[in-house]
């Protein structure tokens, strides 16, 4: 007899989540392969290969540790497609009506849940190192909500890197020394990759089959999809990236695609890894001397600083939060963002990047993509969108707070204090990208001139109003207005040639 139903999501592949502690004998657990998750936005294969494997071999650690999965695959004939119809159908099944859930990371799904004819308890997820009571109670009665205060909190609350109430070694934040430029050679050879096992194998077909049209490349498919993979995989990050992981995490190389980076975010996000777990490997790999202490602050503030942040933003906002379009950018999304040719060689290597691994590293997201979107005035939701669909770590509750407010401003300052754009001054220096680019990263106007050096001032003019009065955005406002009529007219003139050349399907 079954007493209750437990629902597993699948970024919710670890023993230790919420409703999976609360199981009891009776209880079902029900994990489904829906094609409403899988096509909300068009996923990259890559990743609906690696959570449908992560899942598939979740639900068979949990059969052999004696617990009841009833598990729905893709191709099931009886599949509902949806993640209610699935435990509406299972519950018909069984005739039970109780179902105990993990609260979903998405309000979509929530809101679903809430509306589903069952009798469903959502219970927090307490993967998360804060709890949302904890970050109101933070956020209350402040008039900004900076990062780096709630980081503060994060690393008093776990006692990472402190010496009592101080920061070890005198500073909380070491970001000033991991700036530095794309390094000539790299002699770390990537993240560790793991030789598709039989049920990867089946899956890749599967997907292959249902989703070979979409957006991103299945070969070469090497993710870890169990927890045991994904130990061994942050195991090799600490002991052969982690020293230089600080110094280069914002350099970008066309010919290397993961630098000194972890990639772990996608075995986080999906429950393989506990986030305590690894701020606690670097944090040992500093106390042995084996990392330096920019590179372990860099990498513990990603997880307990960034990551919180971004979750306690998007479920203090609510649902409408990635909604918001604060600048009213309206333009549609190019289809070199999905692969279609382009010449400017920072985006097309992204976006490369992008299609045969589902992943690029923060700085190619914010100051590449991100920062194109935002000067070029694109929708805000078709670039979430984006973001949500291409990459295997992707979220609602990280994604949110991360372009709608980070990359975008669409939140109207509530994540960033103004603005993240640049022109192409910062891609040359951090990366080897304008090196061989059809445009010129220093020319301004003109034949050749770089289009993120256009949109760059095309961006403070149209939004001069909002922004001449934030203090951060005083220079840039003072510089635009040493340039004589003549220069700011042609950088209008050019930035609206390529603008609607771009809105025309042209090769930009
Ligand atoms: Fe990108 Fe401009 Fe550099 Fe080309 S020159 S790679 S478009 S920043």
């Amino acid at each position: 007899m079954v007493s209750r139903l437990i629902l597993v999501l699948a970024d919710q592949l670890t023993r230790n989540v919420a409703a999976l502690r609360d199981y009891r004998d009776g209880d079902l657990i029900v994990m489904a392969e829906v094609s409403d998750e899988a096509t909300y936005v068009p996923h990259h294969p890559r990743k609906i290969a690696f959570l449908f494997t992560a899942m598939r071999k979740f639900a068979a650690s949990l059969r052999e540790e004696g617990l009841a999965v009833a598990y729905t695959t893709l191709d099931d004939p009886e599949n509902t497609g949806s993640i209610t119809g699935e435990l509406i159908r299972r519950a018909d099944e069984h005739g039970v009506s109780e179902v105990i859930a993990t609260e979903p990371g998405e309000w979509r799904l929530i809101q679903a849940l809430n509306d589903c004819p069952l009798t469903v308890r959502q219970i927090e997820d307490d993967r998360f190192i804060a709890t949302h009571a904890e970050f109101e109670r933070w956020a209350e009665g402040r008039k900004e909500l900076r990062m780096e205060w709630w980081y503060r909190e994060m690393r008093r609350k776990t006692g990472l890197l402190m010496e009592g109430d101080e920061p070890a070694g005198g500073k909380w934040n070491y970001d000033h020394d991991n700036r530095k430029p794309a390094p000539g050679e790299i002699d770390f050879s990537g993240p560790m990759r793991f030789t598709p096992d039989e049920t990867t194998e089946e899956v890749l077909t599967l997907v292959g089959n249902r989703f070979g049209n979409s957006f991103g490349s299945l070969d070469d498919f090497w993710f870890g999809t169990d927890s045991e993979q994904a130990s061994r995989a942050l195991t090799r990050f600490i002991k052969h990236a982690l020293p230089n992981f600080g110094d280069y995490q914002d350099a970008m190389m066309s010919e290397e695609q993961f630098l000194y980076h972890s990639i772990i975010s996608v075995y986080l996000n999906s429950g393989l890894l506990d986030p305590m777990d690894a701020c606690r490997a670097a944090e040992d790999a500093w106390k042995a001397g084996d990392a330096p202490i920019n590179a372990v602050e860099g990498f513990i503030r990603q997880i307990i600083g960034w990551r919180e942040y971004v979750r306690g933003i998007y479920y203090r906002e609510g649902s409408d939060y990635a909604k918001r379009n604060d600048l009213n950018h309206n333009r549609s999304l190019p289809g070199f963002f999905w692969g279609d040719d382009t010449q400017m060689r920072c985006i097309s290597k992204t976006v490369e990047q992008t299609r045969t691994q589902a992943y690029a590293h923060h700085i190619q997201r914010l100051m590449v993509t991100g920062n194109f979107a935002l000067l070029a005035g694109l929708n805000p939701q078709e670039v979430q969108d984006w973001y949500m669909a291409v990459y295997a770590d992707a979220y609602e509750w990280v994604m949110s707070a991360n372009v709608i407010g980070m990359t975008q401003f669409a939140d109207g300052g509530i994540v960033a204090s103004k603005p993240y754009v640049s022109s192409a001054n910062y891609i040359d220096k951090m990366s080897d990208y304008c090196k061989g680019c059809h445009y010129s990263a220093k020319k301004k106007t003109g034949e050749g001139a770089c289009p993120f050096n256009l949109l760059y001032w095309h961006f403070l003019d149209r939004h001069r109003e909002k922004f001449e009065k934030n203090p951060r955005m005083a220079q840039m406002y003072a510089t635009w207005d040493r340039m004589s009529d003549e220069k700011q007219t042609t950088i209008r003139d050019e930035a609206d040639t390529f603008l609607n050349r771009m809105a025309q399907g042209a090769l930009v």
